[in-house]
């Protein structure tokens, strides 16, 4: 089924050029964002509010989500080795967007030794260094469930721990590479190393999963105690990525939100342009009231 037009729901101006403060400075330091990188809708409201989800390890991924606009790396060149000088270029930015919350991801990079777990501590500790009243979260890939990594990340404490699992089991397919059982397990060795660390995923609607099969994620995620949940509609960011099988309507993603809170996350968002760094810094604040 492909869905030619979306619902009047899904009518936010997105401008992915607009300069502006973010937007220079971003470039001034030669930092990527996923904000960019994977088209996010919500980039015009973000950036103008001086909010951005910094991209570290490069723009190029060696997984290729069908789902995902970031670059794929059908040619290893396009992978570049690791800029040790990219951690302080972080948080500089940090400093200059004077931002209170931070969110830092990357690529999947399976061809480091680590998945760059070292490149994520790295980047905390000169956030740290610069910032030293500001909160972290990290957004992992699953660095191949190698639990030595998981823990020079948490070594570091981020205040937020967030690994996606994107989607329902069932449609794995889409996130080639990955296994719905080892995201899961990254989220929970990270409770079992620390107690102090919040943990947070994201799912996407709209690609053909149920409401039983949601229920079921919900329920597999309280039992290893993940704290928070994002749940945002898919949109197609390029013809190339997989279609969207459904929009889901406001309403439902009330209901389905309304259905997490009740199986007991501390933070739940969901709304069709919810991302899992939109308004980050809310979570961490439900968390410790
Ligand atoms: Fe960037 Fe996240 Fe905002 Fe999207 S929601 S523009 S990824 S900060
Ligand atoms: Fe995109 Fe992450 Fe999948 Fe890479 S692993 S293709 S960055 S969603």
């Amino acid at each position: 089924m492909v869905l030619k037009k979306k619902p009047a729901w899904l009518h936010k101006k997105v401008c992915q050029k607009t300069e502006n403060y973010t937007r220079v400075l971003l470039k001034d330091l030669e930092l990527n964002t996923v904000c960019e990188e994977a088209r996010c809708p919500n980039i015009s409201e973000c950036f103008s509010n001086r909010h951005a989800t910094f991209l570290i390890m490069g723009d190029v991924c060696t997984r290729s989500c069908e789902f995902c606009n970031v670059k794929k790396a059908k040619d290893k060149n396009l992978l570049k080795p690791l800029d040790p000088y990219e951690p302080e270029r972080v948080a500089q930015a940090v400093e200059r967007l004077n931002l209170s919350h931070v969110v830092i991801t990357s690529p999947t990079r399976d061809d480091i030794f680590d998945g760059g777990a070292l490149h994520f501590a790295n980047t905390i500790k000169a956030i740290r260094n610069l910032n030293p009243n500001v909160t972290i979260e990290v957004l992992v890939p699953d660095f191949k469930g190698d639990t030595d990594s998981i823990k020079t990340v948490i070594g570091l404490n981020p205040e937020i721990f967030g690994h996606n699992l994107e989607t329902v089991p069932r449609l794995y397919a889409i996130r080639k590479g990955a296994s719905f059982e080892r995201s899961l397990y990254v989220l929970e060795s990270v409770k079992k190393l620390s107690q102090n660390v919040f943990t947070k995923t994201g799912i996407m609607l709209g690609l053909g999963e149920t409401m039983d099969e949601l229920k079921e994620v919900f329920e597999r995620l309280i039992k290893i105690n993940c704290d928070f949940i994002s749940i945002g509609q898919y949109l197609r960011p390029s013809l190339k990525n997989v279609e969207v099988y459904e929009y889901v309507h406001p309403d439902k993603f009330e209901e389905i939100g309304e259905i997490a809170r009740n199986f007991g996350f501390k933070h739940v968002e969901s709304a069709p342009y919810v991302r899992s760094s939109y308004n980050a810094q809310k979570y961490l604040s439900c968390g410790r009231s």
